[in-house]
């Protein structure tokens, strides 16, 4: 059975269901790939308004699913309504998406037309993770079925009330609700996702993604996966230290740290005691606590297990030699809940500045000039998100130029995306094409190229044979 708790009561169950065994996922498949071939064959516009109807329907549950996101993840309440408001915009974005142009005509080689045209690749197998419970399923459902496929989702266990949710709003707004199956479980289901879907896109932890991305490579599948971060913000001197500090704290421990873009190193240029001290008091003064108040910005981590992630990696942090500013430390009561932690002095060869820890945990590193601040923000093995706090242009753009991330951000936080513009990273922290935006199409269709030539007289098509074609000397 698959259940999801409350992370700020954790003895309060808020969903369950069955989970899918290899065998029902491969059934799931078969009729989803049943349904594909007419969800397929239908006019781009009947699947323009089914996703328009889905996008309605979630904004006439937005306070129920809002509701349900801080229950279930302990997202904090301003933070769950955005994301329900960014799952509507998602629908309507991919909604228009479906009716645009799908091919291009080229000059064709002799008489006739040349065309490419883009088709759906058949069945998406969608595995997500739990910290955007409902903003990346859709991210991933919307241009999955606009471009005309069918979808397998494997929605991560502790957010499975969330996907029930979704998944009914959607299935009650498609002409055949098995064109999406909801498979709940976890790695075994999605092992059996991967090695039935056509194309395969993950999002989740690097290890688990290294993984997908090798089975579903190997049986030669089409995979996309959007993992992990070690995102840093670099801050110049010439910028104000309250500002950036304010700033680069709400990207680091808002949602307790848990987004994959969520800032995990700053780096001060030049003297960084400004710096330093606008951070503690700009952690000091998050408001953390009970998600469901409307002021609260920082909430729970999501269960025990990632309450020890981060007491582990304070003691690591320690034990190197590395200062704890403000935080450090667990909160007596119910809840699992850790308070915003500031590190500093800890070497940035250390493991904890170049791994992710998924919780609130940021720490400030140094560095005598930008050049140095680039050379540090780059030793990661990831690259999905950086950000530069500057007012000097040309110092910024030469950041941009160098910072190896696919999401950089000058004077504004690593968090944050646009619905329209491509999303994913570079090295450790993403495989296969971008998501979102119009990136989407070319992951969840595939192109085909189309000679064709109207009707010939017969003679003209037995004088361009070759001569052993000719009848009669035929083999
Ligand atoms: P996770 O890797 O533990 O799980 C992700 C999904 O994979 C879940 O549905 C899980 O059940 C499934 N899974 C686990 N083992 C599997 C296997 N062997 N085969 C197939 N599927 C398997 O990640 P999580 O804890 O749910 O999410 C947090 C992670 O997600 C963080 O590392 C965060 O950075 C990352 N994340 C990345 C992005 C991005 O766009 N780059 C966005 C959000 C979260």
């Amino acid at each position: 059975m698959i259940i999801s708790y409350s992370p700020q009561r954790p003895e309060h169950q808020i969903a369950a269901a069955q989970e899918a065994s290899a065998h029902e996922v491969a059934e799931a498949a078969h009729r989803a790939r049943r349904a594909q071939r007419s969800w397929a064959a239908a006019p781009a516009e009947q699947r323009a308004s089914a996703l328009s109807a889905v996008a309605d329907a979630v904004a006439a549950a937005s306070a129920e699913l809002a509701d349900l996101v801080i229950t279930e993840v302990g997202k904090p309440s301003a933070e769950a309504t955005g994301e329900v408001q960014r799952s509507i915009a998602l629908l309507k974005y991919y909604a228009q998406q479906a009716l645009d142009p799908v091919g291009s005509v080229h000059e064709p080689t002799g008489p006739g037309l040349l065309y490419t045209r883009r088709r759906p690749v058949g069945l998406a197998g969608l595995i997500t993770p739990w910290n955007f419970p409902l903003a990346i399923p859709v991210w991933k459902l919307a241009p999955a079925l606009a471009f005309g496929n069918a979808a397998l989702l494997k929605p991560a266990p502790q957010a499975i009330g969330c996907a029930m949710r979704m998944t009914e709003l959607f299935a009650a707004h498609l002409p055949d609700p098995e064109i999406l199956q909801l498979l709940p479980g976890g790695a075994a289901t999605g092992s059996a996702v991967v090695e039935h879907a056509d194309a395969v896109s993950f999002t989740g932890s690097d290890t688990v993604g290294k993984a997908v991305v090798r089975s579903a490579a190997s049986a030669g599948r089409r995979v996309q996966a959007e993992m992990g971060g070690q995102n840093p913000a670099i801050v110049l001197p010439d910028t104000d230290p309250e500002t950036a500090a304010r700033m680069i704290t709400g990207a680091a421990m808002t949602f307790a740290g848990q987004k994959c873009t969520a800032t995990r190193r700053v780096i001060a240029v030049g003297d960084p005691r400004d710096l330093q001290d606008a951070l503690i008091t700009a952690v000091n003064e998050l408001p953390w606590g009970d998600p469901s108040a409307p002021a609260t910005a920082v909430g729970p981590v999501i269960d025990a297990r990632a309450c020890d992630t981060m007491s582990e990696a304070v003691d690591e942090a320690r034990h190197a030699g590395g200062r704890i500013l403000v935080g450090g430390h667990r909160t007596e009561g119910v809840g699992h809940f850790f308070s915003p932690t500031l590190v500093d002095s800890l070497s940035p060869e250390h493991p904890l500045a170049r791994r992710e820890v998924f919780g609130p945990l940021l720490l400030l590193q140094h560095a005598p000039s930008l050049d140095e601040a680039l050379t540090l923000a780059n030793a990661t093995p990831f690259g999905l998100a950086a950000s530069i706090h500057t007012n000097d242009l040309t110092a910024a753009l030469e950041a941009a130029d160098r910072l190896e991330a696919g999401q950089i951000r000058i004077n504004t936080p690593t968090t944050g995306a646009a619905v329209h513009t491509p999303f994913g990273g570079m090295k450790g922290s993403s495989y296969g094409e971008r998501e979102q935006g119009k990136a989407a199409q070319h992951f969840y269709t595939s192109v085909h190229t189309v000679a064709v030539r109207g009707p010939q007289p017969p003679d003209t098509v037995q004088q361009r044979q070759s001569p052993s074609s000719k009848p009669g000397r035929s083999a």
